[in-house]
């Protein structure tokens, strides 16, 4: 069985997108909580532990400032070499000026949702979710981050920030389909569209402070020892300068092949063609999120039309950089057309190489009236119970109900995939575009452009 290289600490584990960062406690005394200093006399009345402190004022307050468009100059000008314990702070004090408003503007989302539906409780649960981060990155405002001491702590709450928003998609999407009577889907991806886009920012924002953190403490801590994981000289924070898609896709379609393997009991092939050898600009966790869920698709489809003999075929094409038009156009479907999307990030520059991979599969590809459905969130033709009975006791291991639950990880069925790679894909200027050859199989063209020359 293929295995995923254990590359850098701030890459994803696939199977539940969770980021595997150390406890940065690691760098603490068991004495030092995650507060500043001047916490415990912030408040004026003690509430119930575990009750979230913010005020529907300060909600008001931040959301009512405008969100900074997110630039990737911004997010690498403090990592670049040499690391000082300065750009560490200024960092730290960066994504502490960005935090709170992001956050502010996602809870006056949730709570113009209707109120049954933010009654549900796996909603109010992303609710609370967001209150809570909320009330622990308030103490920090208005001080400006300028000791180690302080960073440390600062880095510890937004790893708990983290963490504590990772099952948020699953949760989410039972959610909604829990609600489905109350709000209808064009206003489920309305307001997926935007959370979802908007979540990718904010996570960025805060594993490129925590990634960062890691890179740099070695340098200034000898106590840090031993490193996490050994330095990645072709990394700043979370965005590696030489990125092998290749190598990321191959990763990715091992892991789903296990799944495979589990649920099927079929191993489907791959073979990857064109220039493997290409590498570019790009945040590898973001490139893992797609990959996967793609091949996940190619995958389940190649199984269920029962044509597990032919390999799917994944063809690397890299973008030179400045070179006339890209080598495949990529057109929003209709409905998406001149729709705004929010949140993207503006590249550092527009003629970075880039590379666009296309995934072919002979799957049987989608018929016409699904079609129009695939970009929606939730839409799925999967169901558990299909022609491929999984035996009893994987059936809850592998199904939505458990993924929910922060269990396995399911081949397909909360509809997510194609619409949040979709989102990713957009998110630094790239796209994706399936064409359907019904009866026979589909390709998928992923189209990504590199995050440019960082210096
Ligand atoms: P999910 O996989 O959970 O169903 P997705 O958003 O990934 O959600 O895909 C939505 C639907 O699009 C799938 O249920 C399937 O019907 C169709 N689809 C996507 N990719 C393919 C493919 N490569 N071949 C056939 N059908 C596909
Ligand atoms: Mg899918």
């Amino acid at each position: 069985a293929k295995r995923r290289p254990l590359r850098c600490f701030t890459t994803p584990n696939a199977l539940t997108n969770k980021r595997v960062f150390p406890p940065p406690t690691r760098f603490l005394s068991s004495s030092q909580s995650h507060a500043p200093d001047h916490h415990k006399s912030a408040h004026k009345r003690p509430h119930p532990p575990g009750t979230a402190v913010v005020t529907d004022d300060e909600i008001a307050k931040l959301a009512s400032k405008p969100q900074h468009s997110l630039s990737l100059a911004d997010l690498v000008k403090h990592g670049r070499p040499p690391l000082s314990t300065e750009a560490l702070y200024s960092s730290a004090n960066f994504t502490l000026s960005l935090l709170p408003i992001r956050l502010a503007k996602r809870i006056q989302a949730l709570r113009n949702l209707p109120f049954i539906v933010v009654s549900n409780p796996n909603i109010n649960k992303i609710y609370n979710n967001y209150l809570h981060s909320l009330s622990t990155l308030l103490p920090w405002q208005h001080r400006t981050i300028s000791n180690l001491d302080a960073e440390i702590r600062f880095t510890s709450v937004l790893a708990e920030l983290v963490a504590t928003h990772d099952q948020t998609i699953p949760i989410l999407a039972k959610g909604f389909l829990e609600c489905r009577r109350y709000i209808s889907p064009p206003e489920v991806t309305k307001f997926l569209d935007t959370h979802l886009r908007t979540r990718i920012g904010t996570r960025l924002i805060a594993e490129q402070h925590i990634a960062l953190h890691y890179s740099s403490a070695p340098h200034f801590d000898p106590s840090a020892s031993p490193t996490p994981c050994p330095e990645h000289p072709t990394y700043i924070g979370v965005i590696d300068t030489a990125l092998s898609p290749a190598a990321i896709v191959d990763s990715c379609a091992g892991f789903v092949a296990d799944i495979c393997e589990l649920k099927y009991g079929v191993r489907p092939h791959w073979t990857i063609d064109g220039e493997p050898e290409t590498t570019f600009a790009f945040v590898p966790m973001h490139l893992e999120y797609i990959a996967t869920e793609l091949l996940k698709n190619a995958f389940r489809a190649t199984i269920e039309n029962r044509q597990t003999r032919e390999p799917i075929v994944i063809t690397i094409a890299p973008e030179p950089p400045d070179a006339g038009p890209p080598r495949v156009t990529l057109d929003p479907p209709a409905e998406d057309k001149g729709a705004f999307k929010s949140d993207a990030i503006k590249p550092l520059d527009d003629n970075a190489p880039g590379v666009t991979i296309r995934i072919r599969d002979r799957g049987g590809g989608i018929a016409p009236e699904v079609l129009p459905n695939i970009w929606s969130y939730s839409f799925t033709t999967f169901n558990e119970e299909d022609d491929f009975p999984s035996d009893g006791s994987s059936q809850d291991a592998l199904g939505i109900i458990s993924s929910a639950s922060g269990g396995g990880s399911s081949i397909a069925g909360l509809g997510y995939g194609l619409p949040l790679s979709r989102a990713y894909a957009e998110y630094f200027g790239g796209g994706i575009a399936l064409q359907s050859l019904y009866g026979w199989g589909t390709d998928v063209y992923l189209r990504l452009k590199g995050v440019g020359k960082i210096q």
